[in-house]
């Protein structure tokens, strides 16, 4: 099972969902691997100290024959089941280096079909753009989990990336599937929030999730100490959430 958390918006909360989904995972027994494909590297550094990001990371995997997906997954110090394949800034050349490279669209394919067998899930958090490593992580996965911040503007965006999915269902990848849509970074306490849900649940139908991330000051502390929220606080709302939506993702897949 591979689930590329995906929204071209920027701060939506890919990362946070990213890191907290697999962590859930990781914590039911399921050995998991957090792909990081973003060149800003924040669910890398969620888990991973300075010193164990040094080294190979996915951008030598996904351009240098010599170095394979096996070679770059670090363990988590503090979760047995959870593994990180980490990015840094050198992912943001990977444009003009595959430029013209006839596979660019299926090298993440390629590298994580050498992997994929050593794990139960894997999860991929992408950068918010719906360039080349998006279209990578979407050609890749089986699933597809939309993060969808509660705000006025919500859904702009939404279209040009439901269309990237359909039109790479047709060849690239004919079984992805959109596993669902998640609301996150609600504030209950405003009256525009209840139309916001209506507004997402006319376009996502059943395939939004029940389980809404609320926002929390939790989520946003604990990658500065390495901890998913589980770890982290577990008795805060988040921590509930991210469950509730962890088993949600279970029951679909
Ligand atoms: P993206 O990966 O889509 O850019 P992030 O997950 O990095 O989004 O979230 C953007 C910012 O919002 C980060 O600082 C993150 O800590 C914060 N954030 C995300 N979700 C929540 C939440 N539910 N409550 C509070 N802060 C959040
Ligand atoms: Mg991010």
């Amino acid at each position: 099972m591979i689930i590329a958390i995906a929204n071209q918006k920027g701060g939506v909360g890919k990362t946070t969902t990213a890191i907290n989904l697999s962590a859930a995972l990781a914590d039911k027994g399921l050995k998991t691997l957090l792909v990081d494909l973003d060149p800003q590297g924040n669910s890398s550094m969620s888990y991973l100290a300075p010193e164990d990001l040094q080294g190979p990371t996915i951008y030598e995997a996904l351009t240098e024959d010599s170095v394979n997906c096996v070679d770059i997954v670090r363990p988590v110090a503090s979760n047995s089941n959870l593994f990180v394949a980490p990015a840094g800034i050198s992912l943001a050349k990977i444009e003009s280096k595959l430029l013209g490279e006839l596979d660019s669209h299926y090298r993440l394919k390629d590298e994580l079909e050498a992997v994929q067998q050593n794990f139960d899930y894997l999860v991929l958090d992408t950068p918010p753009t719906l360039g080349l490593i998006t279209i990578n992580a979407l050609v890749a996965a089986t699933h597809v989990l939309v993060p969808i911040q509660s705000s006025y503007f919500a859904l702009e965006g939404t279209d040009d990336l439901l269309e990237t999915i359909d039109k790479l269902k047709v060849r690239a990848n004919p079984g992805l599937q959109i596993l669902g849509a998640v609301i996150t970074l609600h504030d209950k306490r405003t009256l525009l929030a209840k139309d916001i849900v209506t507004e997402i649940r006319k376009v996502f139908g059943d395939k939004l999730f029940d389980t809404v991330i609320t926002r929390s000051v939790r989520l946003e502390e604990s990658p500065a100490y390495r901890e998913s929220i589980f770890s982290f606080s577990p008795r805060s709302s988040g921590a509930f959430e991210y469950y509730k939506l962890s088993e949600e993702v279970l029951s679909r897949v």
